[in-house]
């Protein structure tokens, strides 16, 4: 026998980001027994640092404080199309009634290892540097294998964000073709008392619109902004955060005299796993769905989908239930509700003269508190007005297939 295979695990979670830590969490405060092998040592970083309202009751619900090295307070978003003068702000204090009025910006090594700390004291049992290599699913558990050792477990989560383990053994993944295809994003630090005063005590979000995608301004804790620049281009280079900068006056200006990291790139980040469940395993979190990050929709759906699954395994687990192959159908088919919306706005984002209609105009009423609805995140509710313009709205070019999820 492997050393480690001696115990039985209720459940191995594969990945301690956002969606592993919090399904971690909760399955183990209701005294299951958890184990979460994470490839890498925390802190470490991670992009994807504005977060919505819709992730305020997850934050709750895990006991996650806000503290202020890690937080900042964010009020909504504002639009830019520097090269017309045009812009626009949407606070979350006008959405329609329902989730908080706030979101928060975070820093992600902090934010990642306050969930991990949460999910031990949780009392589940996370190990760093377990890249899992196999996972092997049969009739009565699961056996996950690392470098050093094998688990065996009743059920196994893959929770491993963009790796997609189990999407890529299986070759389910579907990509939406027609969002941004590479984002080049870097740190500022030490940003100057006069760019404190515009960016303001709301912290909000700067959405940049540009000819062939959009920048993403996102004040830090510390005097810090993250910026992405979120390109269609397919032959982007880290060199998009030089030229970007030099053709943004405003960033110019929001950075001067700040030290720049040296900027990343990530590309084909947006897609869908078509299978993200079975018998006796789920993919949660980026493991079974992301779309593109203009509308910070990442984060706060993964905490979500895994609370809507550990709130599913968890009373199955206690009945022995966890081996059917049905067991998280309508959660499945909740989550895919929120994400094709999104999918929506996305798409007309990109696609349409959406952006310019909407998010460079001030007016708009009912649709307004609507659309503000959907930026922070409340994207189940039937009653929103917006939500019947942004279906029947037609995509103007055919740059690619319509997104559709199952
Ligand atoms: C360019 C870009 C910008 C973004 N901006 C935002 C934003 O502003 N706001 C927002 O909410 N979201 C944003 N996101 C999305 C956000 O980063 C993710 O949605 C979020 O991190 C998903 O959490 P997760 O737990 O599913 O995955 P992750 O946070 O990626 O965690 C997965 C974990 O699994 C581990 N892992 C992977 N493979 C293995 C393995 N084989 N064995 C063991 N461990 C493994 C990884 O090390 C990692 O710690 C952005 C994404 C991109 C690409």
């Amino acid at each position: 026998m492997v050393a480690g295979t001696e115990k039985r695990w209720d459940v191995v979670i594969v990945g301690a980001g956002p969606a592993g830590a919090s399904a971690a969490n909760l399955l183990a405060r209701d005294g299951h027994a958890v184990v979460v092998l994470e490839k890498d040592t925390f802190p470490r970083f991670h992009i994807g640092e504005s977060l919505l309202p819709l992730g305020a009751s997850v934050h709750e619900r895990l006991g996650l404080e806000p503290d202020p090295e890690v937080f900042v307070i964010k009020t909504g978003a504002e639009f830019v199309h520097e090269a017309s003068g045009q812009s626009a702000f949407f606070k979350f204090e006008e959405a329609l009634d329902g989730p908080p009025r706030f979101a928060w910006q975070v820093d992600r090594d902090g934010f990642d290892t306050k969930l991990r700390d949460l999910a031990r004291d949780a009392g589940a049992t996370v190990h760093h540097g377990q890249k899992v290599s196999d996972i092997d699913i049969d009739d009565t558990g699961v056996t996950v294998t690392t470098q050093s050792q094998q688990w065996r477990g009743r059920y196994v989560v893959d929770a491993t964000g963009q790796d997609r383990f189990l999407a890529r053994r299986a070759r389910t993944i579907t990509p939406y073709t027609g969002f941004g295809k590479a984002a080049v994003y870097a740190h500022f630090s030490g940003l100057s008392d006069a760019t404190m005063v515009e960016i303001g005590p709301g912290n909000d979000i700067r959405i940049m619109l540009i000819d062939d995608g959009w920048a993403w301004y996102i004040p830090l804790p510390r005097r810090r902004l993250s910026v992405g620049v979120v390109t269609q281009r397919k032959t982007a280079t880290v060199d998009l955060m030089a030229e970007y900068l030099a053709n943004s006056p405003m960033l110019t200006r929001w950075v001067r005299g700040a030290e720049q990291s040296a900027p990343r790139i990530v590309r084909n980040f947006s897609y869908k796993n078509d299978r993200p469940n079975g018998a006796r395993f789920a993919c949660i979190g980026d493991a079974g769905c992301f779309l593109d990050p203009v509308f910070s929709s990442g984060v706060a759906i993964a905490m979500t989908s895994a609370c809507g699954f550990a709130d599913v395994l968890s009373p199955a687990l206690t009945e022995g239930r966890e081996g059917d192959p049905d067991l998280l159908g309508p959660m499945m088919e909740h989550m895919d509700r929120g994400y094709e919306t999104f999918a929506t706005l996305i798409d007309r984002f990109y696609n349409t003269n959406f952006g310019t209609n909407f998010f460079l105009s001030e007016g708009g009423g009912a649709y307004r508190r609507g659309l503000i609805s959907l930026l922070a995140g409340d994207v189940w509710r039937t009653d929103n007005p917006f939500l019947k313009v942004l279906t029947r709205s037609h995509r103007r070019r055919s740059v690619a297939p319509a997104p559709t999820m199952s």
